[in-house]
């Protein structure tokens, strides 16, 4: 799912400027030392989407290019990638993460901002020998012995990419494969503010390698059954709009149950594009969407066009994310975790003086 609109934050913050050469120089030294035999485990976010897989997998054919013979990507949850997803070049690297080395030499974490998006995976940051974190979020706790976290970067794989030339790999069809879907999923195929020319650039590079961006924009973006057209159908037409809400900038929202997925035949990843539709809305800045993942749980989807910093709303709430796009898991019904973010709204909205 797209990260949307990936934002510096204003706050000044070491992570700010992105890593410095001391920590490159650590990952590299890191990398490298992997022994002969050594086990190398990559492990994205839960749920994971198309910057979270694609830099994995990318990042994987690029240590296997190296030589690593020992290498497993993983992520929490349910071992299941979503049907657009499927088919990415390193796919054969994933395991179940019940299978994932208990303690493997080097950990290398993709997309994760926080310990807590490792799910049951976490504890392989105390057993491996070295941990690496690799990732965009400003929010990141650097929770690895080498963080690699650049807040200005438009997804995890800006990051991956800087990482494999100083590893000296170049890149191929198969990496640049996963790196284009990465980069095109946070950049909502290069619409959104993050999209400076360093991105472009790294797309044209990618692109050089005789990747097909049409083939691979239709399968990550424009595909989905029948049943979740129909579902969307559904969810789309309970919508409901308030536009005194966020200060009076409005908030759109609906939500989904696991009875309407049920109905349509669906599993819940077909959810994560719904935001994009419910976004579009152009008397509201602030969307969102509740997708009920237990009778009593929600995973929460919030967008802002500018107006709200939503990751502030999701971290009083228990989540995180961008200053545009963020997340997180909601408690009772649906319209309880809509109040709750209502009430939030106000004191996130960004005051533009500033
Ligand atoms: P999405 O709405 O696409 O699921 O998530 C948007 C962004 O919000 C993601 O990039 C991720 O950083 C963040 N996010 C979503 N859900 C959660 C959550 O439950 N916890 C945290 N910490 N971040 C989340
Ligand atoms: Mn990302």
């Amino acid at each position: 799912m797209p990260d949307g609109a990936v934002e510096t934050s204003t706050e000044a913050s070491p992570a700010a400027a992105g890593p410095v050469e001391a920590e490159w120089a650590a990952a590299v030294a890191a990398v490298r030392s992997v022994p002969a035999d050594g086990r190398v485990l990559l492990i994205c976010h839960v749920n994971p989407d198309g910057d979270a897989l694609g830099s994995m997998l990318g990042f994987g054919l690029a240590l296997r290019r190296l030589g690593v013979r020992r290498l497993q990507a993983t992520f929490p949850g349910p071992p299941e990638v979503p049907d657009t997803l499927r088919g990415l070049p390193g796919e054969e690297l994933l395991v179940p993460a019940a299978e994932a080395y208990p303690d493997p030499d080097l950990v290398v974490c993709f997309d994760a901002a926080s310990e807590s998006r490792l799910g049951e995976l976490v504890d392989r940051l105390a057993t491996a020998g070295t941990a690496l974190v690799l990732d965009h979020h400003a929010s990141n706790t650097r929770f690895g012995a080498v963080n690699l976290v650049d807040p200005c970067a438009a997804a995890t794989s800006v990051v991956v990419d800087e990482l494999l030339t100083r590893l000296g790999v170049p890149l191929d069809a198969g990496i640049a494969e996963c790196l284009y879907v990465a980069l095109t999923t946070d950049t909502g195929s290069f619409r959104f503010e993050a999209t400076t020319p360093a991105v472009h650039h790294l797309a044209a590079r990618l692109l050089a390698t005789g990747i097909r961006p049409g083939d691979i924009s239709r399968r990550i973006f424009d595909t989905r059954p029948f049943g979740a057209v129909r579902l969307f159908g559904e969810v789309l037409g309970r919508a409901r709009l308030e536009p005194a809400a966020a200060g009076g900038r409005g908030l759109v929202w609906t939500y989904a149950t696991l009875d309407d997925l049920a109905r349509h035949g669906q599993r819940p990843y077909v959810l994560e594009a719904l935001i994009d539709s419910v976004r579009c809305t152009a008397e509201a800045d602030v969307s969102c969407v509740v997708k009920q993942t237990s009778p009593d749980e929600w995973a929460v989807s919030l967008r802002s066009k500018g107006a709200v910093d939503v990751s502030r709303v999701a971290v009083a709430l228990g989540g995180g994310g961008h200053r545009f796009a963020a997340g997180f898991t909601g408690r009772g019904g649906a319209e309880q975790v809509v109040d709750a973010i209502r009430d939030q709204l106000d004191a996130a909205l960004i005051d533009v003086r500033r």
